[in-house]
């Protein structure tokens, strides 16, 4: 058993299919817990409060930040996003292997304070099938779609700063790769200090 859960950062394109992949890890494997965050965008339809978001005011929002209640927050095409601490906190130091579905500046924040967090960035096989994605959702005005593709452009140059990256093309396979890649992260040196610490002291009574 290392020593607390692996802190994971899943970023990537708007309509890649990050939220559709979290879903089915989830679904797939019980030791992870999804990072809920805040936002001051309005929920898309079948979006339920304290599940997909906590959705708050642009003043409430303020409040979190001013009260340090987040580990992180950002902007993105017009309204802010930030992720609670507690909850993050919490969930490693109980074991689990947090994932944040935030985007880069968010995320690059994040490894700055935990130089540990795994960064992964999910893609669309090519741009054509994101725009495809994006707009088959159906949950964005044309003009929202162009916004989030022009901020993809962005987030492109910045994607190699990212530890993995991960192409979802097909779903099954990229669900199993997202869990491959965050399992092996167990086996870091790093985070076994306790077992060195142990094995260490075992061999000196030798
Ligand atoms: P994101 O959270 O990255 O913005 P979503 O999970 O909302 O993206 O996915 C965008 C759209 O693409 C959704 O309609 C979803 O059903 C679809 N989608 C997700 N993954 C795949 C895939 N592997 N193949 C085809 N369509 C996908
Ligand atoms: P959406 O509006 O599509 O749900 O999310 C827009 C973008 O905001 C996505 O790239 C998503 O990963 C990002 N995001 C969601 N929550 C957070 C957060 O707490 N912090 C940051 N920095 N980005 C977030």
């Amino acid at each position: 058993m290392s020593d607390q859960g692996i802190l994971a950062v899943v970023s990537g394109f708007s309509g890649a299919g990050k939220g559709t992949l979290m879903k089915e890890l989830l679904s797939r494997y019980d030791n992870y817990a999804l990072s809920v965050s805040a936002t001051t965008r309005s929920p898309r339809e079948g979006e339920a409060h304290g599940r997909e978001y906590f959705f708050v005011t642009e003043e409430e929002f303020d409040r979190m930040v001013r009260e340090e209640q987040l580990l992180e927050y950002a902007r993105y095409v017009k309204h802010s996003y930030g992720t609670p601490k507690s909850y993050v906190m919490e969930q490693l130091q109980a074991g689990k292997d947090v994932i944040l579905e935030i985007e880069i500046q968010g995320a690059l924040k994040v490894k700055e304070k935990f130089p540990e967090t795994l960064l992964l960035f999910v893609s669309a096989p090519d741009a054509a099938e994101l725009r495809r994605r994006l707009t088959g959702r159906g949950s964005e005005s044309e003009e929202v779609i162009r916004e989030r593709l022009a901020r993809a452009k962005e987030e492109a140059d910045g994607m190699d700063r990212y530890d993995y990256l991960l192409i979802n093309d097909d779903l099954d396979a990229c669900v199993e790769e997202m869990h491959r890649i965050i399992q092996a992260q167990h086996a870091r040196m790093s985070n076994n200090r306790r077992f060195v610490e142990k094995i260490r002291g075992e061999l000196a009574e030798c």
